[in-house]
């Protein structure tokens, strides 16, 4: 049997003694590996200034392990650097916030080469590829050049934009259009589809016999959209469990009979936390007869501090859950809750099984699995609403039992509030069926299996004509020369 290679920025190796790290990424690339023998490779989280040429290596169950250092010349240019500070808000479209050098990008494909030359080492030529996110887009073109023909998949989490906004990546074409060698890119929903079949025509790209296949450079691509989904049952077991814990006890018993709104999310521009809670603001000033009876939860690990943009972003969000709180609250009552730190998944699906309204009101986000978890948590006999952005990936799939938002209108959101709060039993019992239906029948395991099986079929990869020419920036650390393939 053939094997599974899945490559991300991060892998998260199980230690010994410690919970399993449960990052979105995380769960999905497990599921992929679940039933499949295979190899995880990516970034260690350390740092060397020299990393070694074999890759560590960890065995757990089926799935080995395989990761590298990088430098801190590596983390500064290719992670905080070209990944953060370019890609992830470019591609949220905030190209405002874009702050590009030659120097990062030139960081960004050493370390892409880099991976390229790690994988080129133990790759064999039936393995399976499956390269995972914006950190490594010109991944595949660099194991191209190195000869290897395997059926190489892409799936990008963060949204691909329109391509105005692509366009306005300098070097786009070394960047995002190396996606071209891929055998399937896959993508979170229809838009992002459709941006990027826009972009691949814009390429030079011309579909063959439908829509989602493209021959492009020489050579046949296919694209198709796979929304990520989650563990459903699995998070509606815990759900239902842990409300006999004393954590979730006791916070039920601090709500003092509230209601409760829920927000969950990284801190992060793109989520759209101040303007929620400018909505929220909204809707106590419009209904008094809400004050004192409802409170919004909302936690929010700290994320990137290092970028200059999150730590103001920080400081701004704080300063207005302690003016609204200060404007609205009393001694008894305190409207937003606002906490900084990160709760393991199951005390997360206890509080979503306790709030009447999940707020999920990201300004743009290629999936947002919260909104879907918060779903997967409700009781079905007395369900709970989600208040969604229409900008959020999930918004494609939960359309139907959601209240659709649009983040920026303040007075939208609240009259959402408003309507959630208010939604008489029935309503939000056939809201939460239409929601919970699609998320159990789109679950993780559809998903790896979808893109698995789509991956198999594609066609076989013909070498272009065009392949030997790397983009001029590109400045290649040697790894430390071993002749050995690393044994894996
Ligand atoms: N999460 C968590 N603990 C927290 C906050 C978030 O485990 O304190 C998890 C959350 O359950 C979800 C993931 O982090 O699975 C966030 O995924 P999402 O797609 O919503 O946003 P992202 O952070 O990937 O942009």
């Amino acid at each position: 049997m053939s094997r599974l290679i899945v490559v991300s920025n991060r892998v998260a190796v199980p230690e010994p003694g410690r919970a399993n790290a449960a990052g979105g990424l995380a769960v999905a690339v497990k599921a992929a590996l679940r039933e499949r023998s295979g190899i995880w490779f990516g970034w260690s989280g350390k740092l060397s200034d020299e990393p070694a040429a074999d890759p560590q290596i960890t065995k757990a169950g089926n799935i080995t392990y395989a990761v590298t250092d990088l430098t801190p010349a590596d983390l500064q240019e290719y992670y905080n650097g070209f990944a953060n500070r370019v890609l992830w808000p470019l591609m949220h479209y905030r190209v405002d916030l874009a702050e590009f050098s030659r120097s990062d990008l030139s960081g960004y494909m050493r370390v892409n080469k880099d991976f390229a030359e790690h994988i080129s080492r133990f790759l064999k030529p039936d393995d399976v590829v499956w390269i995972h996110d914006y950190h490594l887009m010109p991944l595949a073109k660099f194991l191209r050049e190195r000869g290897h023909r395997n059926k190489i998949g892409f799936f990008l989490h963060i949204p691909f934009p329109s391509l105005e906004i692509i366009q306005a990546l300098p070097h786009h074409r070394e960047v995002s259009g190396a996606l071209m060698h891929y055998d399937l890119v896959g993508l979170q929903t229809e838009n992002d589809q459709h941006n990027f079949g826009r972009y691949l025509r814009f390429l030079g790209g011309r579909n063959m016999q439908d829509q989602n296949l493209f021959e492009i450079a020489g050579r046949r691509l296919r694209i198709d959209a796979f929304p990520v989904g989650i563990e459903t049952e699995a998070f509606t077991r815990i759900a239902r469990r842990v409300g006999r814990l004393d954590f979730v006890r006791d916070f039920k018993k601090s709500l003092a009979d509230r209601s409760l709104i829920i927000g969950v999310d990284r801190l992060d521009y793109s989520k759209g936390i101040k303007e929620r809670m400018d909505a929220f603001e909204h809707f106590l000033a419009a209904n008094e007869d809400w004050c004192g009876r409802v409170t919004y939860l909302q936690i929010t690990p700290k994320s990137r501090s290092e970028v200059r943009e999150y730590a103001e972003m920080e400081r701004a969000t704080s300063e207005k859950a302690g003016s609204v709180n200060g404007d609205y609250g009393d001694a008894i009552w305190t409207p937003i809750r606002y906490v900084n730190r990160s709760y393991a998944r199951p005390a997360l699906a206890g509080l979503y099984r306790v709030a009447r309204v999940g707020l999920v009101t990201p300004l743009r986000d290629g999936m947002n699995l919260v909104a879907k978890e918060y779903v997967a948590a409700q009781d079905a006999a007395d369900p709970g609403v989600l208040v969604l952005s229409q900008f959020a990936g999930a918004a494609f799939e939960l359309a139907d039992g959601a209240l659709l938002v649009n983040p920026h209108e303040a007075e939208g959101v609240a009259a959402a509030l408003k309507r959630a709060l208010e939604m008489p039993l029935a309503e939000r019992r056939d809201r939460y069926q239409r929601m919970i239906s699609v998320i159990k029948a789109n679950d993780i395991d559809h998903w790896a299996n979808d893109f698995l099986s789509k991956l198999s079929s594609s066609d076989e990869y013909v070498l272009p004509t065009d392949l030997s020419g790397t983009p001029t920036v590109v400045a290649r650390r040697s790894l430390r020369a071993t002749t050995n393939s690393p044994r894996i």
